[in-house]
């Protein structure tokens, strides 16, 4: 797609360290590293968020994410790996192209869990727990 920076880095317009490619899939170091070794995995294709891509283009960005994390662990003597997808403006995503970042990490790192977006686990009991997961699976 014209004016997508991943588009012009998959077609090769805008350099990138590349760290794995397969036939629907790119990864590569983000530029602004959260921790050395941080990679992007992209499909190839154009696709705005994890909610747009097919079936098939979804499946092949899992199977290199599942390839490359443990790379990128192992190239940086990390023992473990956070793995995440700002999916939306509003949950931060800065580019329109759908992108997982591994980010390795290492117990001494200072980072925290995901869940500490939120400031930690929440509640809700199991009234409010049954509802939901009927909502959502009414939405499938
Ligand atoms: P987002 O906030 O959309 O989830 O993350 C976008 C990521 O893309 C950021 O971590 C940023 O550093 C990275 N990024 C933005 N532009 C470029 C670029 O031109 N090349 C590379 N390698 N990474 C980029
Ligand atoms: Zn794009």
């Amino acid at each position: 797609m014209d004016d997508c920076i991943f588009c012009s880095i998959v077609d090769g317009e805008i350099p990138s360290y590349e760290v794995y490619e397969d036939e629907a899939t790119y990864a590569f170091l983000d530029a602004n590293p959260l921790a050395s070794g941080h990679t992007l995995v992209i499909p190839k294709a154009h696709h705005e968020r994890v909610n747009d891509m097919p079936a098939t283009v979804a499946g092949a960005v899992g199977r290199t994410i599942a390839t490359v994390a443990p790379a990128a662990e192992a190239a940086v003597d990390a023992t473990a790996s956070t793995i995440a997808y700002n999916n939306g403006e509003a949950a931060g995503q800065e580019v329109p192209h759908v992108h997982a970042h591994i980010v390795p990490r290492s117990p001494d790192d200072g980072g925290q869990p995901v869940h500490a977006l939120f400031g930690g686990p929440g509640e809700a009991d199991d009234a409010e727990l049954a509802a939901v997961a009927e909502d959502v699976a009414g939405q499938l």
